[in-house]
């Protein structure tokens, strides 16, 4: 009998390998512990899903090496990582490397060596008198490797000039051998220390026993070092329990600690008021049932969410239990951290796409030690590596950035909630403009539903006036991006020296090019996509896939000179009102002005203290922050986003003009909000000028049921696509006749259709979407379609599906 173990790799396949373990490991392969595997030439980095035995091993490729004694996911995260990979029909080793830290101490390579024709070779080559240019460019290589102890790293080859050709030649012939390697960087390690499971502590050793009720105190595993001091022993002691097989001990990597986290921030004590009170009393009476709890709190914009969380975190630590909160971005989880460590201190750890591979790994693994209690984070903070979950909030769950866009596909708030499920934890949601298949869910029961209607203080609701932009253009004669009534609006607030923002939610200068001549728009390259105008940057880009090239002075397709740019986007709107008001101190908020977090956070506290007198900017203006002197907040072409393909466009659209009039009045003084609309009857519109999430609810219900979309049925999409045209054509006849030969009347089925972006990253793309009120049925058939694409022959990439789709284009 061999050992063996399941192994999850991080490729897009649908399969699990089997490895063999081998004699020198003598550690026991743990559900959940990294491992290094070799992989066609490459060595990677999998997870074991479980152990095994099998009697003929021989055909199985070794372990290469066992990461974790102690495994990095535990036994509940790799059943999280399961039910993702079967929900979402994901690689289950692409979903179990989403949950993994970086792998800072490990650094992926590929190596070369010289086999023996290779050197044979290089005999040869050294007698000939006059080697043709090819031969000396073969035997400049050799001979590297060969003064090199027959093997040198990717790192090295690529460094010297032409290299590329003479490597493949000789890998052709076989005189180069090519294999991937897993090195250890060169990061300090430290040991870490655990109690072996079913090790019982001898009852008479006083030394044991003191050792025995630190690490069990702690939860995790404990740093050596700090196990010496805390339980003050020797490590003659530890070595001793280690032998006997009492402690496990694994490394970890040492990263030097964090600078000391600024805080400037003296935690606000605020009051609660009786709805806040109740709704927190309510938490705590589900957080000590000690069972899983969904929750939405519905919250008007200023009705103080953040304060009920926070409360609501500490009475779950005061239960022992640990918490979650999610945040849709990363500018949101700056701002919550800092109130979270202002309480909280330092057991307070942040997780998001943002930080450095070093920090991120620093904040996991002290998450993964047990010695944080509280993770605030972005959507992957929902596989913080806690223990005994109390609560999961998940604030702004309509966020569409809680959504994964690439492998795996999952949606955070949903993931958030199965969690909480597994963990018998309170899952609580909340918004002020929730989406509308939680609402639909919260009226039908399945949630609580918490309210929050008034704004703390009592402040009221900022009034709404629609601006409507034929009618402007009927006075003025003229397009501007900043309509009379906003204009004036602005200026009273400038001369009574009140700070006004201006929400624009595009980017660039302008929307896009247009040929007056044959009406032709400048399109991508690669993608079906307009080119935005950036000024200051003097290009034409992609949004979608980074494309740039000069502004054109002429029609690329008839060379016209009758070149039109439409459409104000941010830049424009920031440059039009430094015109207007030449006084006015002006700050810009986008992706183009600000690209890091640094001036981001500068921007903001610059606005924030008053240093500012306009604040324009994408939606990036529209999120949670406090700025108390806002009284005016303008709204540029609020119809930016409804003409989108998509039936989530009025839901958006209600979203951002909610979030973004909310910002208005939050401190002493009224807010008054100008919404600019070429189209100012339409109900999205006219309902968040009302803010009446309700009436809005109920219109948008009534569409859905129409045209049967969630929350009424269940959707995914099966998107095919290939960098030709015939190919990605071919495959979606292919899939057209595999769900035609199903018949499945309680799925109906819409497509191949052109997808709304039918080109991208010089793709074509085609895609299906599949409605049904049955999720499982939908599965079912995806599942079954993916096995028939694999039988075709139909290449994995080629095939994306998305379940529970956010993004239609
Ligand atoms: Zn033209
Ligand atoms: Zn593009």
């Amino acid at each position: 009998m061999v050992r063996t173990c399941e192994v999850a790799l991080p490729l897009p396949l649908r399969t699990t390998f089997t490895y063999r373990v081998p004699e020198a490991l003598d550690e026991p392969m743990v559900t959940g512990a990294r491992v290094v595997v070799p992989f066609r030439n490459r060595a990677i980095l999998g997870v074991v899903l479980k152990r095994g035995e099998c009697a003929n091993g021989a055909s199985l490729k070794n372990v290469t090496e066992l990461l974790d004694r102690v495994p990095t996911l535990s036994s509940s995260l790799v059943e999280l990582g399961r039910w993702i990979s079967n929900y979402y029909l994901s690689s289950i080793g692409e979903t179990l490397r989403a949950m993994l830290p970086p792998a800072v101490e490990l650094q992926f390579d590929r190596e070369w060596q010289i086999s023996d024709a290779g050197r044979a070779r290089l005999q040869e080559l050294r007698s000939l008198a006059v080697p043709s240019e090819v031969e000396s460019a073969d035997r400049t290589l050799l001979q590297l490797l060969e003064t090199r102890g027959g093997v040198v790293s990717d790192g090295i080859l690529r460094n010297i000039k032409g290299n590329l050709a003479a490597t493949s030649r000789l890998l052709r012939r076989k005189e180069l051998v090519v294999r991937g390697a897993g090195r250890h960087r060169a990061v300090r390690m430290q040991k870490m220390i655990a109690w072996r499971d079913q090790a019982v502590p001898a009852q008479s050793d006083p030394v044991e026993h003191r050792v025995h009720r630190v690490l069990a105190e702690s939860a995790g595993t404990v740093a050596l070092g700090s196990l010496l001091k805390a339980a003050a022993v020797s490590r003659a002691v530890v070595q001793r329990l280690v032998k006997e097989g009492k402690l496990v001990v694994s490394e970890e990597p040492l990263v030097p600690e964090q600078a000391p986290f600024a805080i400037d921030l003296i935690p606000p004590v605020n009051p609660l008021n009786a709805e806040q009170t109740h709704v927190v009393e309510a938490i705590e009476g589900w957080l000590r049932a000690r069972t899983f709890h969904p929750a939405l709190l519905y919250g008007v914009t200023g009705s103080g969410k953040t304060e009920v969380y926070i409360r609501a975190v500490e009475a779950t630590l005061a239960l022992g239990r640990a918490a979650i909160i999610l945040v849709p971005e990363i500018a949101l989880t700056i701002w919550i951290s800092n109130i979270c460590r202002a309480r909280f201190g330092s057991t307070v750890a942040v997780l998001h796409s943002g930080l450095s591979d070093q920090e991120r790994a620093r904040e996991w693994w002290r998450v993964r030690r047990q010695e944080v209690r509280v993770v605030v984070g972005t959507r992957s903070a929902v596989f913080a590596p806690l223990e005994g979950i109390g609560l999961i909030v998940i604030d702004e769950e309509q966020e569409s950035s809680y959504k994964q866009e690439e492998a795996p596909r999952y949606h955070g708030r949903d993931v958030a909630l199965m969690r909480a499920k597994l963990e018998g934890a309170v899952a609580l949601l909340g918004s002020a403009t929730p989406s509308l298949e939680s609402y639909q869910r919260a009226r039908e029961g399945k949630y609580e539903l918490l309210y929050l209607r008034s704004r703390v203080e009592n402040r009221p609701m900022a009034a709404v006036q629609i601006a409507d932009l034929r009618e402007d253009f009927r006075r003025t004669h003229k397009t501007t991006p900043i309509s009379q009534d906003l204009r004036e609006a602005i200026a009273r607030e400038l001369a009574a020296g009140r700070q006004s923002i201006v929400l624009i939610n595009r980017r660039g200068y302008s929307w896009f090019v247009l040929c007056r001549s044959c009406g032709a728009t400048i399109l991508c390259e690669n993608c079906s996509i307009a080119l935005t105008y950036h000024k200051k940057r003097e290009r034409l880009t992609c949004h979608y896939c980074g494309f740039a090239r000069r502004v054109a002075t002429a029609c690329p397709k008839c060379n016209s000179e009758h070149i039109y740019f439409v459409g104000a986007g941010a830049e424009q709107v920031e440059e039009h009102l430094r015109t207007l008001f030449p006084q006015a101190r002006i700050a810009r908020l986008d992706r183009d002005a600000v690209r890091n977090k640094r001036a981001f956070a500068e921007v903001l506290s610059a606005f924030a203290a008053g240093n500012m007198d306009i604040l324009v900017g994408t939606q990036m203006v529209a999120k949670g922050h406090d700025f108390h002197g806002v009284t005016l907040v303008g709204v540029a072409s609020a119809d930016a986003q409804l003409g989108f393909p998509d039936f989530r466009a009025a839901e958006r659209t209600f979203q951002l003009l909610t979030q973004v009039a909310g910002r208005a009045g939050r401190g002493s003084l009224p807010g008054q909000v100008i919404v600019e609309s070429h189209h100012p009857e339409h109900y999205a519109i006219q309902t968040a000028a009302s803010q009446d999430y309700v009436s809005f609810f109920e219109k948008e219900l009534h569409f859905r049921r129409l045209m049967h979309y969630p929350p009424f049925v269940a959707l995914s999409s099966v998107l095919v696509r290939g960098a030709k045209l015939e190919k990605a054509i071919h495959w979606s006849r292919q899939i057209e006749a595999f769900f035609e030969s199903q018949k499945i009347s309680e799925i109906k089925i819409l497509g191949p259709a052109a997808a709304p972006l039918s080109r991208l990253k010089g793709e074509y793309r085609f895609h299906f979407l599949l409605k049904s009120s049955r999720r499982a049925a939908l599965n079912k058939i995806v599942n079954k379609c993916l096995a028939f694409c694999s039988e075709k022959g139909i290449p994995d990439r080629a095939i994306l599906i998305d379940v529970d789709p956010v993004n239609l284009l």
